[in-house]
């Protein structure tokens, strides 16, 4: 994913950076927990479309 896409997306909730997860093809919200979906190279922003992070998953 383009690096500078990355510099300006925040998270819809807080407004917080992402963090990319190449492996996994996400954007995390550290601070609310939230994994965004990258599909076909777009990433999809939305609270509603996101995935809560499970309780044992690591967040780097
Ligand atoms: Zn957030």
């Amino acid at each position: 994913m383009d690096a500078k896409l990355l510099e300006i997306l925040v998270c819809p909730v807080c407004k917080g950076p992402l963090t990319y997860e190449k492996s996994q093809q996400e954007l995390i919200c550290k601070a609310d927990r939230l994994a965004y979906a990258i599909k076909d190279g777009i990433p999809v922003m939305l609270q509603a479309e996101a995935r809560e992070l499970a309780a044992t998953e690591e967040v780097r």
